[in-house]
């Protein structure tokens, strides 16, 4: 089997677990199995690139950041591999010149003060770049073949520089040329996650948390077996472990509730991980590298066909809901085509809507990052519409959150909302805006971001979550 692994911030954060995820990888090419290894920056390591950048843009720049990352990757280097060895003297070159780009960018930032999307992908995938010599090093002083590659030579994309789509072609011949005869020679690559490149060569990032993407992309390209996350929690679990702490992990989730997992706020998994996956069937499981005996979660394109009802609940902070009043919006053609032609113009992201029957309002769920962009495009293109009072006003309501009850059998079992609402009317929870899909894998709520946490765990309460999830 061809097994695509990735290893999350915390997976690769010390010496300890650099080691502990190579020795995952050599246990695994031991089995018998070709290993491709995807790495993310140690943790922390992208905030801090980004801050460093985003300060720097401002005119200063602090040249202590590049010393503390360089003691950092030094320690793993110094933990890892003896000292005196030339595959020391390789690693560390490799992140003095790495640290030495870095180091120039900012100081030219801090010159021009202009902090294009373009340099800050250039700045902000140097953290996996300096990972994935220090992750490749640890399994070659395993025994075992290891070779670092940086994504930019596998992963073509678009030049949307912060939230690059991969050209699966073009990625396909890439990843065949550079790591098919390394594979066929037993080298275990590891591939930095989270950046690629345009056709041209310009570094690209695909978003924050984008190396669960990368593995899946790789995977696709590849044609792997599998693809295994491994994270710092036993797999996708009922709701966030950290906001309930009696969730259970999930055995077996399908393509869909897991992307719509991912896409209503559980960071366990990149939002866009699923789909080069599900394309190929590929299978992808979710593992704890902190607990690696744990069986983790499986997802598959049936998911777990004998659980019903709700599986999992999900919450995305920092949204903003933008509301359309206005009693003479009735029967006035236009209104909503306008709207959502003003939020494509605007290459936003509609994360929820919501329609009340009466026409009197449009809802729907931005970024925070996207919103005032849209609303002001929304104001010049419903100009007239305000001025002759079929709008009354056009709002944007901050600090909301979006809590999304989730699961493929929720389709057909009846009673589902009336337990989801009944929930919420005891906790005392009110309820801004819903909507529910019409694959009915999903309702959603808007509600304050205060009641966000315990609306989150009064839904999984009411649906016994933390027990309905089966043992492994
Ligand atoms: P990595 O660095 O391995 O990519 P992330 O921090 O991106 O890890 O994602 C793992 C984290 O996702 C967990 O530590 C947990 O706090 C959070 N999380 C949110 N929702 C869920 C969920 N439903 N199941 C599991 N983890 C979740
Ligand atoms: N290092 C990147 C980030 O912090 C990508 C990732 O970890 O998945 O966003
Ligand atoms: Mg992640």
């Amino acid at each position: 089997m061809l097994i695509v692994m990735k290893f999350g911030g915390t997976s690769v954060g010390s010496a300890e677990r650099i080691s502990q995820a190579a020795q995952l990888a050599v246990d695994t090419a031991a089995k018998g199995h070709q290993v491709v290894v995807v790495t993310s920056a140690m943790s922390k390591v992208t905030d801090t690139l980004i801050g460093a950048a985003r300060l720097a843009s401002t005119g200063t720049w602090d040249p202590k950041v590049r010393q503390e990352l360089f003691d950092r990757h030094k320690a793993v280097a110094d933990a890892i591999i003896g000292t005196d060895t030339t595959r020391h003297a390789a690693v560390l070159d490799a992140i003095t010149t790495r640290l030495d780009r870095f180091e120039k960018l900012c100081f030219g930032l801090s010159m021009v003060h202009e902090l294009t999307p373009r340099l800050l992908d250039a700045i902000s995938g140097m953290g996996e770049m300096l990972a994935a010599p220090l992750l490749s090093a640890a399994i070659a002083a395993r025994g075992t073949a290891s070779e670092a590659v940086d994504a930019t030579d596998v992963i073509v994309t678009t030049d949307l520089f912060g939230g690059a789509e991969p050209l699966m072609d073009k990625t396909r011949t890439k990843a065949g040329e550079r790591l098919k005869p390394m594979i066929a020679r037993g080298v275990i690559p590891v591939v930095t996650g989270f950046i690629a490149a345009t056709q041209d060569g310009v570094m690209t990032t695909l978003g924050r948390g984008g190396s669960d993407y990368s593995a899946s992309i790789i995977g696709a390209a590849l044609d792997a077996s599998e693809v295994w996350i491994w994270t710092d929690v036993d797999g996708v679990m009922t709701a966030n472990p950290s906001e309930v702490p009696e969730a259970r992990t999930l055995a077996e989730i399908s393509y869909s509730e897991a992307s719509e997992l991912a896409y209503y706020g559980a960071k366990v998994l990149h939002y866009k991980t699923i789909l080069p996956a599900f394309r190929q069937r590929i299978p992808v499981r979710i593992l704890n590298s902190f607990n690696p005996s744990h069986p983790g979660t499986r997802v598959t394109v049936e998911g777990d066909p004998s659980a019903s009802g709700v599986k999992a609940v999900t919450s995305i902070r920092g949204v903003i809901l933008v509301a359309i009043n206005g009693t003479g919006m009735q029967g006035i053609p236009g209104i909503v085509a306008k709207t959502f032609d003003a939020v494509a113009a605007q290459q936003a992201n509609v994360l929820m809507i919501s329609q009340a029957s009466s026409e009197n309002n449009i809802c729907f769920v931005l970024s925070a990052a996207e919103a005032p962009r849209v609303v002001s495009e929304l104001k010049a293109v419903l100009e007239v519409e305000l001025m002759r009072g079929h709008i009354e006003e056009i709002t944007a309501e901050q600090q909301v959150a979006i809590v999304a009850a989730i699961g493929d059998r929720m389709r057909g079992t009846p009673g589902i909302a009336a337990n989801v609402f009944g929930a919420l009317g005891k906790a005392g929870i009110n309820v801004i805006a819903i909507s529910q899909g019409s694959s009915e894998r999903n309702i959603s709520l808007v509600v304050t971001e205060q009641d966000a946490a315990e609306a989150v765990r009064a839904i999984h309460r009411a649906f016994r979550l933390d027990q309905h999830a089966r043992p492994h």
